[in-house]
């Protein structure tokens, strides 16, 4: 296949075409180093720019406050599933968890090994997670309220962030940040992997809010399982991942300058959405899993109401051009993933090939 593909892969996903092209051009020669990004000094003057540039991009686009602090750390998602109830909670200390799937459950597990005090406060399990919960019962002594805003595999988002009061959410954001403005001060941490909307893996970005850089300070943990390690060294500790911080910096770049920021995002996400789910509905050969209210923008997961063909729709699909469509193997069925890099143009020809599919076999 030489064309390029429409994209709807879950993560690592989608980047826009042009930072793809900005990379490729700058490859050899990173700004007139006689060398590329990949093979210079992360405490040189040229890659400090990078740095200060990604961390200023994302202070923007969120509009943070200035005691909220951007840093860039390795491990994943998965790693701030330990690094938060490592860094916030002594030994007293409680958390509340809201189970809205596989990752808010590995949250929570991440927390129980670490012998942390947490709970669920809701869950949606009882309804295979087809939904967000309205209510929680929450601990107004709890640390934080973790929840996931986004749910990939299951298709749900939280439209509205619960109201926990004084308490601040502790939030993976993996699949949406940066898709939709936020609200950024009910949050004390954001964490996100890169690879769904932001750049390559191996690069998480996090923000949190200052003062809970000196939680639990008596805590033994490995230095760099500490957050204030890199609020104090400016992400720069150790080598961090240099290529990462290079392309979410052009993606930054091209969510400010081409898109027009969050708000912009924001309105062509739903549109995209809008138009997919609008084509789920209108036919029950393809059946959206997800309740209504709590449909998630990025991540369209559906079934078709003859599972056998679920296959046959991938595979020729992706004959068709367009990728990524198998939903979770924890799952099944289907799941278009409608990143901010996945462009309308890629809908429209997704519900193109989903019309003339139902027509031949429905
Ligand atoms: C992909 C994903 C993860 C896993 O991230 P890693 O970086 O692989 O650890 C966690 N949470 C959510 C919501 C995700 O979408």
């Amino acid at each position: 296949m030489t064309e390029r593909i429409h994209n709807f892969n879950p993560g690592p996903a989608a980047l826009p075409l042009s930072v793809l092209e900005e990379v490729q051009a700058e490859m050899l020669h990173f700004k007139n180093s006689g060398m590329s990004i990949l093979e210079i000094s992360h405490r040189s003057e040229l890659f400090g720019e990078v740095l200060a540039s990604a961390r200023n991009r994302a202070r923007r686009l969120f509009n943070l406050p200035d005691n909220y602090r951007v840093l860039f750390i390795q491990g994943g998602a998965s790693l701030q599933f330990a690094m938060a109830p490592m860094n916030f909670l002594g030994p007293e200390d409680r958390a509340d968890y809201i189970n809205t799937g596989t990752w808010a459950t590995k949250a929570f597990e991440q927390a129980s090994l670490l012998g942390k005090k947490v709970r669920y406060a809701a869950s949606s399990e009882e309804k295979a997670f087809s939904f967000i919960p309205k209510t929680a019962d929450l601990d107004p002594k709890a640390r934080y309220v973790h929840i996931t805003s986004n749910n990939t595999i299951r298709g749900t988002q939280w439209q509205h962030y619960p109201d926990t009061g004084e308490v601040p959410l502790v939030c993976d954001m993996c699949s949406d940040i940066f898709s939709r403005p936020v609200p950024v001060e009910k949050f004390g941490l954001i964490y996100a992997g890169a690879q769904k909307n932001l750049g390559p893996s191996g690069l998480t970005l996090a923000i949190i809010r200052e003062d809970m850089l000196h939680w639990n300070p008596d805590a033994v943990m490995p230095t760099l399982m500490r957050y204030k390690t890199y609020s104090d060294h400016y992400s720069m500790y150790n080598t961090p991942p240099c290529f990462g911080i290079y392309v979410a910096e052009k993606v930054m770049a091209w969510l400010e300058n081409e898109i027009g920021g969050l708000e912009k995002m924001a309105a062509l996400n739903r549109a995209k959405a809008e138009r997919l789910y609008r084509a789920l509905d209108a036919t029950d050969f393809y059946q959206g899993t997800a309740e209504k209210e709590d449909r998630s923008p990025m991540n369209v997961t559906f079934r078709l109401k003859n599972t056998e063909l679920e296959p046959v729709f991938i595979r020729e699909a992706l004959a068709a051009g367009l990728g990524g469509l198998k939903g979770h193997k924890s799952v099944g069925g289907c799941r278009a993933s409608l990143y901010n890099a996945t462009g309308m143009d890629a809908v429209e020809s997704l519900v193109n090939f989903m019309d003339d599919f139902e027509k031949r076999k429905g």
